[in-house]
């Protein structure tokens, strides 16, 4: 139980591998953390059906399943979880100052001395009927994750920047063709990375397309791609279809608190988890433009309870 007025060590802001990781961390080393679950309960792999890649799930793991078994491990050791979002948040510039999160605006609130900040990202949907349908069923947002399942099929990626070329050179070594969607007439990606796709047998671009339709009854079946230069409309059929378009740190709360870099994603010192205000950590994908995993969210979650458990000591 949450005591009215009490000063707490830690609070948790999100509840993905990142927070429930951090609860798990602080909670045995006594912080006697308080995680706020926000809009989505069990963070981005929710919105999964199998996780093939998380060990010590050698025969995988449905996404909710992992999330619910994460819960259960931080509340065995007393984590406090509160449903709710996080509305609006004062960080101290003093070392040993006191923030606040307020789940209100301007209303309800918690003090604490440290603060793990776990909100994640959310990945750009193309905006698509039943693209949200077959998420999981053939959509997926990480190569790396997912192209598995698609070994010796065929597969299309949208997009045109580094991640789009990254996931297509991944692909072509497990699938059979792969097709790249590019919307504009050429590539955001590095000239190394363009490079190195344009030695790949297998990988076909198509400049100046956008994808129309997503087609499929139990599992997505094929794509419809539009030229937008000549209005040919095309078929592709395909098993997977990876959304390379962006990734949206959630970060807003934070903007006029924290030092973020130009994409938004909240900037770190090197091979920690302490952000610009004393106290206040961020782990997983809140500060992660590059990996993206559950595994490397995890990680850095336990990266900063224990960077908070020290920098208490020190308070
Ligand atoms: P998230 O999982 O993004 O969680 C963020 C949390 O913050 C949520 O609980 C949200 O409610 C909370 N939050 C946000 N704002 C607030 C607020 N204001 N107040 C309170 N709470 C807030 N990775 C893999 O390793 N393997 C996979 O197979 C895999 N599959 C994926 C499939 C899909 C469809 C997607 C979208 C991602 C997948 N990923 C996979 C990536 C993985 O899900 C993420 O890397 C990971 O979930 C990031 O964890 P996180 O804890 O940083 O944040």
């Amino acid at each position: 139980m949450l005591k009215k007025n009490k000063i707490m060590d830690c609070v948790i802001i999100g509840s993905g591998p990142a927070g429930y990781t951090a609860a798990i961390y602080a909670a045995r080393a006594d912080l006697h953390p308080v995680l706020f679950v926000g809009m989505q309960p069990g963070g981005q792999l929710t919105s999964t059906t199998k996780v093939d890649n998380y060990p010590g799930f050698y025969e995988g793991i449905s996404g909710n399943e992992l999330m619910e078994n994460c819960k259960k491990q931080a509340e065995r050791f007393n984590t406090i979880i509160i449903h709710k979002t996080i509305t609006k948040v004062y960080f101290s510039d003093k070392k040993g100052g006191i923030h606040r999160v307020y789940m209100k605006k301007n209303e309800e609130n918690i003090e604490s001395k440290g603060i793990i900040i776990a909100t994640g990202s959310s990945p750009k949907f193309l905006g698509l009927d039943e693209e949200k349908k077959f998420l999981g069923l053939g959509v997926s947002f990480c190569a790396t994750c997912d192209g598995f399942f698609h070994k010796g099929k065929d597969v299309a990626i949208i997009g045109g920047g580094d991640t789009a070329l990254e996931e297509a050179s991944f692909l072509s070594k497990i699938c059979r063709n792969v097709y790249l969607v590019v919307r504009k007439n050429y590539f955001r990606a590095s000239k190394a990375l363009q490079y190195r796709i344009s030695k790949i047998n297998n990988v076909n671009i198509f400049f100046c397309s956008q994808i129309t339709k997503i087609m499929g009854n139990d599992f997505l079946e094929g794509i419809q791609i539009l030229n937008t230069k000549n209005k040919i409309s095309r078929t592709i059929l395909i098993s997977g279809l990876f959304i390379a378009i962006g990734h949206s740190p959630n970060t807003k709360l934070f903007k006029n608190q924290l030092n973020l870099d130009e994409r938004g994603y909240i900037i770190v010192k090197k091979g920690s988890t302490s952000t610009n205000k004393p106290g206040v950590f961020a782990a997983g994908d809140v500060q992660d433009p590059t990996y993206r995993q559950a595994i490397t969210s995890a990680g850095t979650g336990c990266m900063a309870a224990l960077d908070l458990e020290k920098y208490l000591c020190f308070c």
